[in-house]
């Protein structure tokens, strides 16, 4: 059986706490190898050894940080095949969206290519008789990302991407369900130049969680995951001092407006509901179509669009999506399924039955689709997380606004409309971080920042871009007014005293 190690140091290391989980095949249902979870001992190894490399590595100048993020981007794209393979073989995703996991990651990496025109600080000339004024970014140390399993390539470069090019050193703990595409980008940074320990990957649990939180020369986490346990770090890493950003579940709306472009809508609904099997935080997994006329239409054309999905194996191209992730997730999705029935919603499509010829102990699970979904239902309320559409009927816009706004999660929410004052309004009023007009998932491009609302999200700080550099950045503000009469000799000395 192959074992997955962690990555220390610049080369693989075993680890030494006997405890391995493990990375099923999605597909099959089996067991394909397991994976080292780390104890303190090793947190604490990837942290020695972050600490030595940030000595050097923040004094190394920013145009030669770029040039590690420009090679890193170009081994990306070189070994994207072989990534997006290696990421589908364990998430169960199809080939194409782990491109595109691999893709909207590598856009970060651009984005940090340009680290040294945003690194540049501000200045004030003459803010008083004599006096300059300048602040500059300086990196704030060892940092580390706490990663989840939907995404095992896009979030971690969305973390330490940026972390990296603006010179701290980085302590990846991914998701131990499909640990071996972060593996991959730890030993492609340092094939791209980046010294050894200025990315570490480290594979864990709770125990490795925690043990990164209360570590006191890790200054900074950010953590993406579901909204308990992001609330859980954010709580315990900001009591320790340190400067945490922590984004949650979601349950992301769309709403269907009565002149909506329906054939559209119903694409774009169908792809942000079932696509990766659901396993987005940027899914749409409910709908809500304004007036009875726009709900029928709707829920006639999506039912006509689900019976053309396809699921299949992750390397199957003509799917639309694969198997979830694990035995114990497709569980979940099933009792969610079973608990809107006993709630008295309206089972249009039940995926629950569905088995993939040849595949029978794969993860698999066919689209499903609800109607009548009222807002008490625990079934709305909560994240599933799989291929379920719900559709909440709403009587009016101002309901439509109501819905999304007044939920737990405010991730991303999308409204469908040719009416271009409807829209402005929906997007100023809407309490929800990320708005999409006709685009069914708003996830921002890298030089904009990714972060949800209320219980999507925990911290003052988004993802990426420019929030990003000041999430990673501690911000130094000098004021200075030089003496008259220095000389050209004493200019240069550093008066001491004698
Ligand atoms: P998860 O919360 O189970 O795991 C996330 C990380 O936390 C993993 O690295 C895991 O090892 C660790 N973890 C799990 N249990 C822990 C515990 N008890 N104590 C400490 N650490 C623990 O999430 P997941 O199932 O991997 O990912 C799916 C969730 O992530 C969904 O809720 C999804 O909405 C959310 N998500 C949110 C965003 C966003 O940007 N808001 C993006 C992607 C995924």
């Amino acid at each position: 059986m192959r074992n997955i190690t962690h990555f220390i140091d610049g080369v693989s290391v075993a680890g030494t706490s006997g405890h391995f989980g493990d990375i099923f095949n999605p597909n099959t249902g089996e067991v394909q190898a397991k994976v080292a979870l780390a104890s303190v001992k090793e947190v604490d190894a990837a942290v020695q050894s972050a600490l030595r490399a940030q000595q050097h590595w923040a004094l190394v100048n920013p145009q030669r940080r770029a040039r590690v993020m420009f090679d890193f981007k170009r081994l990306i794209e070189a070994n994207m095949n072989e990534l997006a393979e290696m990421l589908s073989s364990e998430h169960g995703k199809v080939i194409a969206d782990s491109k595109g996991d691999i893709q909207r990651g590598l856009e970060v990496i651009e984005f940090a290519c340009g680290i040294p025109h945003v690194l540049k600080g501000e200045y004030t000339e003459g803010a008083g008789p004599g006096i300059d004024v300048y602040s500059m970014r300086q990196p704030l140390g060892v940092c580390a990302g706490i990663t989840p399993f939907n995404f095992p390539a896009m979030i971690p470069m969305w973390m330490f991407g940026i972390s990296i090019a603006v010179g701290n050193t980085f302590i990846l703990k991914p998701s131990e369900k499909d640990p071996s595409v972060p593996v991959r980008l730890g030993e492609l940074m340092m094939e791209a130049g980046a010294p050894k320990g200025v990315l570490n990957v480290v594979h864990g649990d709770k125990v490795s969680v925690d043990a990164i939180l209360d570590h006191p020369d890790i200054k900074a986490v950010s953590f993406v995951g579901s909204s308990d346990i992001a609330h859980y770090v954010y709580s315990r890493g900001t009591q320790a001092g340190k400067r945490v950003q922590a984004m949650g579940g979601a349950k992301n709306h769309g709403i269907v407006m009565p002149d909506a472009d329906l054939d559209q809508a119903v694409k774009d609904i169908s792809g942000a509901a079932f696509g990766s099997a659901g396993e987005r935080c940027m899914a749409l997994p409910v709908v809500v179509p304004v007036g009875a006329k726009t709900a029928e239409a709707f829920r006639e054309k999506m039912l006509a669009e689900i019976e053309t999905l396809k699921v299949g194996i992750s390397t199957d191209t003509a799917a639309q999506y694969g198997p979830v992730v694990t035995a114990a997730h497709r569980r979940k999705i099933s009792d969610y399924i079973q608990l809107g029935v006993e709630e008295g919603a309206e089972l249009v499509v039940d995926g629950r039955g569905f088995s993939l010829q040849g595949y029978d102990k794969g993860f698999f699970i066919g689209p499903s689709m609800f109607d009548h979904v009222k807002t008490p239902m625990r079934t709305y309320q909560e994240e599933i997380f799989g291929p379920v559409l719900q559709m909440v009927r709403a009587e009016s816009f101002e309901e439509a606004v109501a819905l999304p706004s007044q939920h737990q999660y405010g991730n991303g929410v999308a409204i469908f409309t040719r009416n271009g004052r409807a829209a402005r309004e929906f997007a100023s009023r809407v309490n929800v971080g990320m708005v999409g007009i006709n685009v069914p998932i708003p996830v921002p491009v890298a030089y904009h920042s990714f972060g949800g609302w209320k219980r999507s999200a925990f911290g003052d700080t988004n993802q990426h871009g420019m929030e990003g550099v000041r999430f990673y950045t501690k911000t130094k503000t000098i004021t200075a007014r030089w003496p008259d009469g220095a000389t050209e000799d004493s200019a240069f000395i550093i008066p001491t005293m004698q």
